[in-house]
């Protein structure tokens, strides 16, 4: 077992958390003897989780922090194929069973294990979410103290796990400030850092790829469909698939589709070769460049996938039919990746397609308010309740009741939600609500820099709650 540079090929033995020649990603290589001792540790017989595995990290058995991650459910759909019109098999691996509700457990579990080994008392991690959730609770276990770097657009149900998990949480502009004082932590105090490119962590997360192996096996006509945030999770499955491949546990491998959603898909415009705007007004992305980019795309490439861009409308739309259909609540990334079912077939000839659920929907209630209103101003609409107000001014009013209020930001909150018109219409409508009693006008900020915003007045709020 040694780590290989991603990037520059050069081999190292120690305790690095990226190379030390050029700062790519580090990945752990095992020997053939290692891979003679085969695919289960005999001494984790008696557990599901991701330690009875063979080929993991060599790490003392004492030091070991588990909180019983992995071994999770794998779902047979009943309502998707048709749903798809597809007369194969889809499967969710439905990681929002894990202890903190996200499959970053997995290689959490074996970060912390080999920090604890090493003795370090602090770890430091930048994060928007489940990453910052899962340190803070397996490092309070065995009492390391973790300093946890989030941005203001955090998910409140991931801020609210932190704080009980008794992560000390930091608040950052944008990641590179969160990146620079943690490395700065690092340097100075040896705080241990905890990227989602860490070796360790990476060897946790292919764990995914064995247990859907050892469950429903793996041909070459499976399709899995993946969310891309770092890369990481995307090139760690697909080196679990080439280990299992190694061992002779499987004779062939599946195609890998990563997906994204327009605005935040920085992966999936460096594949299909466009470069698109980035887009702020997603509230739950925390944009980066990926620091696993090359190997999600080297995953995409070697296993004969594709990459796809799903629009936030259409996500949300996945999302509420897959609850109802499969009883699964997931988190909207994995919801992206089953809006992507349809572009796989269209293009792919498949004949099982595995997704995999990252994480648990609860953690992100506002995108659960924003479906609830959609639906309940079709509802409204449908049923009369409200005359004379088309669906635009409907969304209007209920951006400005979910915050987004100045025209700009309406105007985005439109177009994520399909209506495209022009800013000028925008303010043509907030006029017309203004006039109509329904919304105000209050001004911020010092004279010369105000800035417009919107309220609803009483009737206004009056008129949405007629809506339900
Ligand atoms: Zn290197």
């Amino acid at each position: 077992m040694k780590l290989k540079c991603s990037l520059c090929g050069n081999v190292f033995s120690g305790d690095y958390i990226s190379c030390p020649k050029c700062n790519s990603t580090l990945l752990f290589e095992y020997e053939s003897h290692d891979y003679r001792e085969g695919l289960l540790n005999p001494r984790f017989r008696n557990t599901s989780s991701i330690w009875r595995f063979n080929l993991l990290p060599r790490i003392d058995y004492k030091c070991i922090v588990s909180l019983g991650e992995g071994g999770t459910y794998i779902h047979k759909s009943v309502n998707l194929p048709k749903y798809f019109d597809f007369n194969g098999e889809i499967y969710l691996k439905d990681e929002s069973r894990n202890p903190t509700g996200s499959f970053i457990d997995r290689g959490v579990s074996i970060i912390i294990s080999h920090v604890k080994c090493r003795g370090y008392n602090e770890v430091s991690v930048i994060s928007p979410g489940n990453l910052g959730v899962s340190v803070s609770a397996y490092s309070s276990y065995v009492g390391i103290k973790s300093h946890i770097y989030i941005p203001l657009t955090i998910e409140k149900g991931k801020l609210y796990q932190i704080l009980m998990y008794g992560g000390e949480t930091y608040l950052v502009r944008d990641i590179r400030e969160g990146l620079y004082k943690i490395l700065r932590l690092w340097d100075e105090n040896r705080v241990y850092p905890i990227l989602p490119n860490n070796p360790y962590y990476m060897e946790g997360i292919k764990t995914i790829a064995y247990e859907i192996a050892e469950s429903i096996g793996i041909k070459s006509t499976d399709g899995i469909v993946v969310p891309m945030g770092s890369g990481s999770l995307i090139y760690s499955l697909w080196k679990g698939f080439k280990e299992l491949y190694e061992l002779g546990c499987i004779k062939e491998l599946p195609k890998l589709f990563g997906v994204q959603i327009r605005g935040a898909s920085p992966i999936v415009d460096a594949i299909l070769g466009s470069e698109e705007y980035r887009d702020e007004y997603i509230p739950e992305l925390f944009y980066i460049e990926p620091l696993n980019k090359h190997l999600a795309i080297k995953a995409i490439e070697e296993s004969g996938g594709y990459a796809f861009k799903i629009e936030y409308s259409e996500v949300l739309n996945s999302l509420k039919d897959v609850t109802r259909l499969e009883g699964i609540f997931m988190e909207i990334a994995s919801a992206a990746s089953i809006a992507s079912i349809r572009y796989v077939l269209n293009k792919f000839s498949v004949e099982r397609i595995i997704a995999i659920v990252t994480g648990h929907g609860l953690k992100d209630p506002a995108t659960v308010r924003e479906i609830m209103y959609t639906l309940i101003s079709k509802l409204g609409v449908e049923r009369g309740l409200v005359k004379g107000l088309g669906r635009t001014k409907i969304l209007i009013l209920q951006a400005i009741s979910s915050g987004y209020d100045y025209g700009y930001s309406i105007w985005k909150y439109l177009s994520l939600h399909g209506v495209k018109i022009r800013l000028p219409t925008v303010y043509q409508h907030l006029k017309e609500l203004e006039v109509a009693g329904l919304i105000h006008i209050s001004t911020k900020g010092g004279v010369g820099r105000e800035v417009t915003r919107y309220r609803l007045t009483r009737e206004g709020y009056k008129i949405l709650k007629a809506l339900i």
